[in-house]
């Protein structure tokens, strides 16, 4: 019985990629350094799995940034800005590429799926000369090879490449991608064959793109591209490979149609449906690489489950073409525990990392062939069986309350107009008011001052003296530019989830749990893994503190259910609505602890609210549901006057704007200003907007200043399809990462040009 692996983290168990990125990058050390750091991270990853007896081990995983700007790459679809001039692509052009350079901004990046990991998107067009620009997939089956291990190099597929990538710019917006394939299937077949020629007897296809909604176009040009891939195939299995939800029937029939494919791979996780579509039919004699073992989370698998449900498929595929894998690249999931020095024994047998799963992978195709390690089994049944009695985990007053929140509404009764008058009547804004989202500039003093306390290094009373300090600071300093509703600049807070996962019961934090979002990027989500509930108030102390240092209001500052729940790793024994739900009534309490110390606005973030949206249509109505229902359960029980705002960090909201409506809030500041028109075009199309709004009159992205003209004419624009009396000026996200003599002179001239607009209305 065999087992195989989708693909491996690449940063390396402490993030060893990471920092030889970036120390090249900084100039401090050669290409050879950070290829010799490459190619050990590689060589290890190979070794392990090989050691735990893994059968089809994958290559070209590996990345120095990004998979899809590899297959970029080996296409030779550079970007004419990057004034490549053929020949194998090199560091030079490959990172220009995925950060830009001091002429040539870099591509965008975007979403990997509904994961947190960002993709570099190609930018293609009629126009693009395709070539055989980098032969790293070959490379790297060699470098296996030389050390003993055959592996399967993995391809990013030819159809999701295309799906995944954007007309360039001056490309017509409606141009067919999916007409490219023509000219770089001819690649990929000197890329099979060089392969084959190398040795390898496997290739894997990723195609992920194949469990999203679909039309039968798009479908045909599966079926195109692989049938003329096909004559490169003979002498090779050919492994097609999906993850990350259900594979739809007339997808899943595309690929059966197909004869050059030996392998399918399917996520049974997520796809909770593709055990039934495998037993309607499965193409005779081909392999079922069965993705049992989770690549998304970093939970230990349930081994039993897993086992009969292996048994199952081996039932209708047949013994020997059952291979067990995982349901998706482990890219996604944390890499190893060994290096997690302070979850105790507990938790820790209740975890698996990348590491770990690949063991559990392995375990479980060994007992398919009836080799069962029953000392590996029972430990896991144990450690499953404490998980689900654990008092840590099971929180019965926690359970009752969210279970009854299931069914009823939780709006406010008075509806958003009436609202927004009475709190006006308190607040007595200009119009236009002015407001930032919350985090100012974090100086390195500042996290030092967190570290130290962190560390125990000062006292809690200098801790507290220095984030008063800089609070004062803040305050003082948006009085000065003469803001109208303020922030404290949340000095205390390393990261938004973070600080109120440290606060909550039900969260444990890892040491090294890193997981890559994009480049050298990495973070470290925290874990629920047990009931969520608030022991004491988070965020009252320093709130009600710098509001006492104004006159003016100062916005409490929290961060919504589901933006908790979308950035941590969440437990898989209950549905995630009912973990949201959880930690909706938690931040209830905050709301209403704030609302008592007399915070008249309060602020929710849902940065991350359309991350959790599913990847089928089919299954987006309820989640967004659950969602916002979440949300508007933390502030169902405020008065009238007290103004709930929420916060959302990106722009494409326009298919979902009727779920961020149905969120009730009272003012929602959104990321516009790198997309302007795409914004305010729902409004231009007539829906009805009631509650205030603050579209990002400026990219805090950006170092650039934006002039007081600009600032305005951004708000002109605005005006012309809002209503003067609901329109907000905010810059479009937090501050954090911005410099002060970046941020002063920036909203210096974004109150001028409220001002400004204020005197002309
Ligand atoms: N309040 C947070 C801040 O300003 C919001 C950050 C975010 O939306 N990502 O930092
Ligand atoms: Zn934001």
């Amino acid at each position: 019985m065999a087992s195989h692996i989708v693909g491996y983290p690449r940063m390396g168990p402490k993030r060893e990629l990471k920092f030889a990125l970036e120390s090249f990058w900084d100039g401090k050390s050669s290409a050879e350094d950070l290829q010799k750091v490459a190619a050990d991270l590689r060589s290890s990853i190979w070794k392990q799995m090989f050691d735990a007896g893994i059968k089809y081990i994958p290559s070209n995983t590996f990345s120095y940034y990004d998979q899809v700007l590899d297959t970029t790459a080996m296409l030779g679809a550079v970007p004419p800005r990057y004034g490549w001039n053929g020949g194998e692509i090199g560091f030079d052009t490959y990172f220009s590429m995925a950060r830009g350079n001091a002429s040539v901004p870099a591509m965008e990046m975007t979403k990997w799926f509904d994961t947190n990991y960002h993709f570099i998107v190609p930018e293609l067009g009629p126009d693009v000369k395709f070539s055989y620009a980098s032969h790293k997939a070959v490379t790297e089956y060699s470098e296996a090879k030389a050390l003993g291990v055959d592996t399967v190099p993995v391809l990013v597929g030819p159809v999701s490449y295309l799906l995944l990538s954007k007309p360039a710019k001056g490309v017509h917006k409606t141009f067919s991608l999916l007409s490219l394939l023509p000219k770089i299937l001819p690649i990929y077949k000197e890329v099979v064959s060089e392969l084959k020629a190398a040795g390898a007897s496997w290739i894997q296809f990723d195609e992920p793109t194949l469990v999203t909604d679909l039309d039968s176009q798009t479908l045909q040009a599966f079926t195109e591209a692989y049938a003329e891939l096909e004559s490169t195939f003979s002498g090779l299995n050919v492994l097609v490979e999906t993850y990350f939800a259900d594979l739809p029937v007339e997808a899943f029939k595309t690929l059966a149609a197909l004869k050059g494919f030996t392998a399918y791979g399917f996520d049974f996780v997520r796809g909770s449906k593709t055990l039934e579509l495998i037993k309607g039919e499965f193409p005779t004699g081909k392999y079922l690489f069965a993705g049992v073992v989770d690549g998304r989370n970093i939970w230990a698998n349930d081994l039993a489950a897993s086992l009969s449900t292996l048994q199952a498929l081996e039932g209708i595929v047949g013994k020997d073409k059952l291979v067990v894998s995982t349901s998706s690249s482990l890219l996604h999931t944390a890499v190893d525990l060994v290096n997690e020095t302070k979850f105790d024994k507990e938790i820790k047998s209740w975890l698996a990392f990348a590491a770990q799963k690949v063991v559990e992978v392995n375990a479980l195709a060994k007992a398919l062939a009836g080799h069962k390690d029953e000392a590996f089994f029972s430990a896991n049944a144990a450690a499953l069986a404490s998980r689900k009695s654990s008092p840590r985990v099971n929180n019965e007053a926690v359970q009752k309350a969210a279970a009854a929140l299931k069914g009823s509404d939780h709006r406010r009764t008075t509806d958003v107009s009436a609202r927004l008058d009475c709190q006006q009547k308190k607040l007595n804004l200009p119009i236009l008011p002015t407001t930032t989202i919350g985090s100012f500039p974090q100086t390195i003093e500042l996290r030092r001052v967190r570290r130290e306390y962190k560390a125990k290094k000062i006292s809690e009373d200098d801790y507290v003296k220095a984030i008063k300090e800089e609070i004062s600071k803040v305050v003082k300093l948006q009085e000065e530019l003469d803001i109208d509703v303020l922030v404290h600049g949340e000095p205390e807070r390393n990261d938004m989830v973070e600080y109120f996962g440290e606060q909550l019961s039900g969260f444990t934090f890892s040491v090294n749990g890193w997981v890559q979002s994009y480049g050298s990027r990495c973070v470290k989500p925290p874990i629920i893994y047990g009931d969520v509930s608030r022991p004491k108030a988070m965020t009252v102390f320093w709130s009600s503190m710098a509001q006492s240092l104004t006159g003016r209001p100062m916005k409490g500052m929290l961060t919504g259910p589901v933006t908790i729940l979308n950035w941590s790793f969440v437990r898989n024994d209950q549905p995630r609505f009912e973990t949201c739900y959880q930690i909706a009534l938690a931040i209830k309490d905050e709301v209403e602890d704030l609302e008592k110390a007399g915070i008249t606005v309060i602020q929710i973030d849902e940065a991350a609210l359309r991350e959790g949206l599913p990847l089928r249509k089919s299954e987006q109505a309820f989640y967004l549901d659950w969602a916002v229902h979440s949300f508007r359960i933390t502030n169902s029980g405020v008065q009238d006057t007290t103004q709930i705002h929420t916060h959302m960090c990106y722009s494409n909201f326009n298919d979902i704007i009727h779920s961020i409506i149905d969120m009730d809030a009272d003012v929602i500041t959104i990321e516009n200003s790198r997309s302007d028109e795409k914004l305010l075009s729902v409004f231009r199309e007539g829906v009805k907007y009631g509650a205030g709004i603050g579209p990002g009159v400026y990219d805090i992205h950006s170092p650039r200043i934006p002039s007081t003209e600009e600032i305005a004419d951004r708000i002109n624009k605005m005006l012309a399809v809002l209503e003067t009396k609901i329109l907000w000026v905010n810059p479009d996200c937090g501050l954090k990462t911005r410099k002060y003599t970046e941020v002063k002179p920036a909203l210096k001239n974004m109150v001028s040009a409220a001002k400004l607009l204020r005197t002309q209305l």
